[in-house]
């Protein structure tokens, strides 16, 4: 798997973040949070995510 390294978002499939459409996707990255409710998660908002779905916490 990959994370893309715009949104954080875990890509699982293809060349392309389904979440930004970003290409810049990394192997390196650490720690996975699944973000299920972005209104009230503090994770989505430490990350700035505002989609449901599986983000990497870090990505180098
Ligand atoms: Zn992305």
């Amino acid at each position: 798997m990959k994370a893309c390294k715009d949104c954080n978002m875990i890509v699982k499939i293809g060349k392309n973040c389904p979440n930004c459409g970003g290409s810049r996707l990394s192997t390196r990255y650490s720690g996975v949070a699944m973000v299920l409710d972005t209104e009230h998660s503090k994770i989505s908002k430490s990350l700035g995510v505002e989609k449901k779905g599986e983000y990497a916490l870090r990505v180098k």
